[in-house]
Formats: structure tokens, C-alpha cells, sequence
């Protein structure tokens, strides 16, 4: 192959996106985040710190890094985190150290946040954040997924939905929106989404000394 078209071609060369995935809970963002990991070589998930209790099924170090209140105001107060807020009486940040390694190596980061993390995400990366919002395809329909999961008592429930109709009043904060009324079309949706956000020419840093080559030589 030639140099100039395997450089071209190295995934490497490029700046990494921050893609951000919110969404009320119930509406299918953690789904959708799995899958497109699975999908996409060169993506990571940003893991979150937590003050909150660990769910039946979770995974410390995967899911969340599950710490106390001493240890996440330790982070917070030694400028660990990118980014943290109160969310549903607990405590969430994102370690800004993976991310800072992924980002060097060329690699995407996938955060799943709140509108309040986007927001200040949004801050400290200059506007550099591509944001997608997920819309569940209703209100009954997203109580109705929150007790089919089964992870939660009726009083979180409640909390819950009262937090979906104020999270949803953020939208407009988000460079996309979707509804999530069939899993696979909105998987589709977010991967395309990441694609094309990959190729615009702002990130695409690898292609500058390619084309000056290219413009010189005619
Ligand atoms: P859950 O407790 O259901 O896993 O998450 C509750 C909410 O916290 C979700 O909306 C999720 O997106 C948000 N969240 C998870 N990690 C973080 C984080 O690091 N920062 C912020 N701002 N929100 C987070």
C-alpha cells in the first residue's frame, strides 16, 4: 500500500469524538450504548463514579466505579472528575483520566449522562461534544419499561418519572434528538450519527499534510 493512503487511512490521525447519550431512564439509552460498543471498534465507555448504591447485576469497575461520599468528594476536590452532579439524591462524575488516554490514542469516548453532565462536558471541551438525546416513545410507555425492569421499588418509580418529564424539558441542549419506539431503527440512528460526526473535516486531522500534498502538486 502506498505511505500516503495508509496514512490516510489511519484511525489514529484523527481527533476523537465525545459522544454523549441521555436520556430519561427507561428509554433505552443503555441498550443502545451496548450495542454500539459492540459495534464499533475504537469507541469506549466513559465509567462513572457513583455514590449510589450497586444494583443486582452490576458490576463494580464496569458499570460504575461504586464509591462513598468520602472517596467521590476526594475526587471531586482533587479535579479527578470532567465533570459531576447530583442526580436522584446521589452523587455521579466522570474520571477525566480515561479519558484524556482515550482521546490520545485517537479513540471516541461514549458518555452515558445527564443533561447536567452534557452541559458542563459541553464547557470543558469548548464545544467540542456531539449530544444525543433519546426520547422514550411516551410517558406510559416509559413507566410501563421501569417496572418491567424490575430494578427499582414503585416510590424510585415515581421519582423517577417525575425526573423523565424534567430531564426531557433539557432537549433542546442536545445536537440530536430521537425517539426510541424501535430499538434497532434508533441503534441505527445514534451508529450513523457517530459515523458521520467522525468524518467531518474538523476531525480529521490526518488528512491535512495528505491534502496539502495533494493541493501543491497540481
Ligand atoms: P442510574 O443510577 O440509573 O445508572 O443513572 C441515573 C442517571 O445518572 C442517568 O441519567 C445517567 O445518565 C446519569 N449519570 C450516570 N453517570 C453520570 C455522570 O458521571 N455524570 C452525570 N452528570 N450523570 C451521570
Amino acid at each position: 500500500m502506498p505511505e500516503s493512503s495508509a496514512s490516510v487511512r489511519d484511525p489514529f490521525r484523527r481527533r476523537g469524538v465525545l459522544f454523549v447519550l441521555s436520556s430519561p431512564s427507561g428509554a433505552g439509552k443503555s441498550t443502545i450504548a451496548r450495542k454500539l460498543l459492540a459495534a464499533e471498534p475504537g469507541l469506549e465507555m466513559s465509567v462513572s463514579a457513583t455514590t449510589r448504591a450497586m444494583r443486582p447485576g452490576e458490576v463494580d469497575g464496569k458499570d460504575y466505579h461504586f464509591v462513598d461520599i468520602e472517596r467521590f468528594r476526594h475526587m471531586a476536590n482533587n479535579g479527578e472528575f470532567l465533570e459531576w452532579a447530583h442526580v436522584f439524591g446521589h452523587r455521579y462524575g466522570t474520571p477525566h483520566e480515561p479519558v484524556d488516554r482515550a482521546l490520545e490514542q485517537g479513540r471516541d469516548v461514549l458518555f452515558d449522562i445527564d443533561w447536567q453532565g452534557a452541559q458542563q462536558l459541553f464547557q470543558q471541551a469548548g464545544g467540542d461534544v456531539v449530544r444525543v438525546f433519546i426520547l422514550p416513545p411516551g410517558l406510559d410507555e416509559l413507566r410501563r419499561r421501569l417496572i418491567a425492569r424490575g430494578t427499582d421499588s414503585m416510590d424510585v418509580i415515581n421519582a423517577r418519572m417525575e425526573r423523565a418529564a424534567a430531564e426531557i424539558g433539557h432537549w433542546d441542549g442536545y445536537d440530536y434528538v430521537l425517539v426510541n419506539d424501535d430499538v434497532e431503527h434508533c441503534f441505527n440512528c445514534v451508529q450513523t450519527i457517530l459515523r458521520a460526526e467522525r468524518l467531518k473535516r474538523s476531525r480529521q486531522q490526518g488528512l491535512i499534510g495528505f491534502i496539502r500534498s495533494m493541493v501543491k502538486e497540481r
